[in-house]
């Protein structure tokens, strides 16, 4: 197993404490990495800086060719890539599955993107065109939740943009990252695509890294805040896609079982632990009982486990302080005076992170468990009569990252939509995002967006040439 960095083209043992690396599902250690000296951090964004000066000058159709070479060797180790992501992160082996085939379908829908060139000319006949340029290095730093996907969702733009890269996974799930980054290894230059091992303070060193052009993070929105902060002296470009709170208001006019699987869906894959998973769920008064008896059943019908039982539908936590965190506020609100909707006290294992899956009915809107973001197997549900006014209620939240509305009603759905403070609002589906579309988050969920052709460009500076007539 693969426990080492990557610069430079080579791998490199870290200089600093060593970190275990647990399977959530059976809190069995999978290997112990070392962490990254500042010294090798700055090795590292130096040999990205190096390998810049080449880099930026590959042609177009070399790059392309480069990246489906990549894309074919993640498909062909598809299997080994989805174990690995399951043991690292606890999701069943079908999602650990689902999250390689998501990843190579963005890598590729990101491959086939073209970067334009824009040509004007003024009314004197002054020739301007626009070209996007590279940026130079970038540190991406990437969280725990979607590990293979989301460092994907980083590398691929930076290195389409022709920019040279710096991993640092979450200390949590750095395996099958570093399987990435020696698979793009394969293929580029050494020092195109590196990673660094460690936790937050390797994070930090690097996303402050004089050398770093642009840091791309997702993960918490406390850590993009100091991201952020520590960018303004070299006025570094920043992209934070950070934590969610998402509400979904469903009308009285859905089908109430099929909706009812949906919403169950959108809520719990990943056990929870999804940015944009469905977190405050607002309902109708009119289907309310039978809406909260239905999401009872299906939560009852769930096989807790470790992800590499087939039958298992929801894994654990994927931490012990995510898993502290989430059963602390599921015991403040139960005192607090939530119901739970459903029987299960479940038949969870005796060793890992497990926490069966919760829906709470009698949930104050203003309680932590529905408040902040729980990033858990959890949902409350609570009831409403006005869509007005329960769109103001949902857009209370500082977190505006995704929504959802579900209604047969198209048109007022939209209506409805349009009046939601969130960066995305799906209507009748919820986070079910698309690589030809931008992502990122209002308020305190983020800043700037992802995917897209708009994404590809955030890799990019602009530099316009004027040619004189
Ligand atoms: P986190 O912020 O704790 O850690 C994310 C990464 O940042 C890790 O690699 C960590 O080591 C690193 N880090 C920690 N402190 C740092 C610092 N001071 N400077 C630089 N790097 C530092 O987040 P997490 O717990 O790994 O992930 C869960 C969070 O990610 C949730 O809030 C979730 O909503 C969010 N998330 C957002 C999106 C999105 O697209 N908006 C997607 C997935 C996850």
């Amino acid at each position: 197993m693969l426990n080492q960095m990557i610069y430079a083209g080579q791998k490199v043992q870290g200089l600093e404490s060593g970190f275990n690396v647990i399977n959530p599902a059976t809190e069995a250690v999978l290997t112990v990495c070392k962490s990254a000296s500042i010294n090798q951090v700055n090795d590292a964004v130096e040999s990205a800086k190096q390998a810049f000066q080449t880099w930026k000058n590959t042609s177009d159709t070399e790059v392309t060719e480069i990246l489906n070479r990549v894309a074919a060797d993640i498909q062909a180790a598809r299997s080994e890539i989805a174990r690995l992501i399951t043991e690292e992160q606890g999701k069943p082996l079908a999602l650990g599955e689902m999250e390689v085939d998501m990843a190579l379908y963005w890598l590729q829908v990101t491959n086939g993107l073209e970067i334009p060139v824009l040509e004007q000319i003024d009314p004197m006949g002054k020739k301007m065109n626009v070209y996007h340029r590279p940026l130079g290095v970038v540190a991406s730093i990437t969280p725990w939740n979607w590990p293979f996907m989301i460092a994907i969702w980083h590398i691929i733009p930076a290195l389409k943009a022709k920019n040279c890269v710096v991993n640092k996974p979450s200390e949590y799930t750095p395996l099958a990252t570093l399987r990435l980054v020696e698979i793009i290894n394969r293929h580029v230059p050494a020092g195109v695509c590196n990673i660094v091992l460690g936790t937050g303070e390797v994070g930090a060193t690097l996303s402050n890294h004089v050398d770093v052009e642009k840091v791309t993070f997702t993960g918490s929105t406390p850590v993009g805040q100091s991201i952020l902060a520590a960018s303004v002296k070299e006025l570094r470009q920043v992209v934070l896609e950070l934590g969610g709170n998402d509400a979904a208001i469903v009308m009285d006019d859905v089908d109430v079982a099929e909706t009812a699987q949906k919403l169950f869906g959108s809520a719990f894959f990943n056990a929870g632990q999804t940015c944009a998973c469905i977190k405050r769920l607002y309902v109708h008064e009119n289907i309310y009982d039978q809406m909260v008896e239905e999401l009872a059943k299906i939560a009852d019908s769930q096989v807790v486990g470790d992800g590499l039982d087939k039958t298992t539908t929801l894994g654990p936590l994927q931490n012990v302080k995510q898993y502290q965190k989430v059963k602390a506020l599921v015991e403040q609100a139960i005192a607090e005076g939530a119901h739970v909707a459903n029987n299960k006290t479940a038949d969870l294992p005796a060793q890992g992170y497990f926490l069966a899956p919760l829906i709470l009915t009698n949930v104050a809107e203003q309680s932590e468990i529905f408040a902040t973001e729980q990033f858990g197997p959890v949902l409350p549900v609570v009831k409403f009569s006005d869509l007005d006014e329960v769109i103001h209620r949902a857009n209370q939240s500082s977190y505006a990252l995704g929504g959802s509305i579900w209604s047969k009603d198209i048109k007022r759905a939209q209506a409805a939509a349009a009046q939601m403070e969130a960066g995305t609002v799906w209507i009748n589906s919820h986070a079910d995002v698309s690589p030809f579309t931008e992502f990122g988050g209002w308020k305190m969920s983020g800043m700037g967006y992802s995917f897209g052709l708009d994404g590809l460009l955030s890799f990019t500076k602009k530099q316009a040439i004027h040619l004189a007539s």
